[in-house]
């Protein structure tokens, strides 16, 4: 299927996107990798009256550390981050996950910003972001503000983004030496959408894991935190993480919701170990 006519603008800079989402009164959307715009148009499920490409704007595509925090611009591409030595040593969850994003030509084009503001359940992106307790930053007509990533999710691809606000800068805290990660996915191909995923992350405290995030990604309209198996984790059992879990998840068209249910508790118990092996 062909997209409906619509009209493309190169924004010159950060005030320039915002300029244009505003003349178009929400009619307008932001193309960044395009490796999910350009599908919904095509498929009809979105007909936008502008594309702002957004992909001439500088300064939206660093990566960096700073004051312990690990700084993404938000059309930073997922192959330079799976490519990174930075993100590798200061970002080992985001370095696991990446490589499970879609496929090589995807990724040369797909971007963090995009993926995040997309907002697939089951992406893997979001669910890093909420286990790394990271915050994004938005610029829209009002200024900037900076929205914590358990908040940035509303729903099924609902952000907390408006209709003339661009995501610029992704952050979270950098790993430390007693920063333990966790990533598994299951998916029916290498490269296809999570059935089920798990994001970890978790501080080594001795013998003793502490401060334990378990984040589901498709099992939900959003990124889901499994509160009573990380209590469980800590408390230094695997069964009792997986006896505790208390999910309930939809049937969508990859799997019913107890085939869901019994892959979460298969994937829980390989992060576990994962979280419980000492960084390489
Ligand atoms: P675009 O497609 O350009 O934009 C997506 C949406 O975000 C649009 O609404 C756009 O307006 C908005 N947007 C983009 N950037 C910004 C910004 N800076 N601020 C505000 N709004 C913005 N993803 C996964 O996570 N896991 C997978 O397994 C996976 N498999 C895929 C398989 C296929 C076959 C395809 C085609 C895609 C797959 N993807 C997968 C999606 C891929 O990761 C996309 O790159 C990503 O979801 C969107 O990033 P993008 O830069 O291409 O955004």
């Amino acid at each position: 299927m062909k997209p409906a006519a619509f009209a493309y603008a190169k924004a010159r800079s950060l005030d320039h996107a915002i300029a244009l989402l505003g003349e178009h009164r929400g009619e307008a959307k932001l193309l960044a990798g395009g490796q999910s715009l350009i599908a919904t148009l095509n498929m009809r499920l979105s007909s936008p009256s502008l594309l702002v490409d957004i992909n001439g704007v500088t300064g939206l595509d660093s990566v960096g550390v700073k004051n312990g925090m690990v700084e993404i611009g938000a059309l930073t591409r997922h192959v330079t981050l799976e490519r990174s030595a930075e993100i590798a040593r200061h970002a080992p969850l985001i370095a696991r996950a990446m490589p499970q994003i879609a496929h090589p030509a995807i990724r040369n084009r797909g971007t963090i910003g995009g993926s995040l503001a997309y907002a697939d359940p089951a992406a893997e992106l979001p669910a890093c972001l909420v286990a790394l307790d990271g915050e994004v930053d938005i610029t829209g007509p009002q200024g900037k503000r900076s929205v914590k990533a358990a908040d940035f999710f509303k729903g099924l691809f609902e952000t907390s983004l408006g209709p003339h606000d661009v995501l610029t800068t992704v952050r979270f805290p950098a790993a430390t030496a007693m920063t333990r990660v966790g990533f598994a996915e299951l998916a029916r191909r290498h490269g296809d959408y999570a059935i089920v995923g798990l994001a970890a992350m978790a501080r080594a405290d001795g013998k003793n894991l502490t401060d334990v995030r378990l984040v589901y990604f498709g099992v939900s309209g959003t990124p889901l935190r499994a509160r009573n198996s990380e209590a469980a984790l800590a408390a230094g059992s695997i069964d009792d993480a997986v006896d505790a879990l208390d999910l309930d998840p939809p049937d969508d068209i990859q799997a019913t919701g107890a085939v869901k249910k019994h892959l979460a508790g298969v994937l829980l118990r390989r992060v576990a170990a994962q979280l419980m092996e000492p960084r390489a």
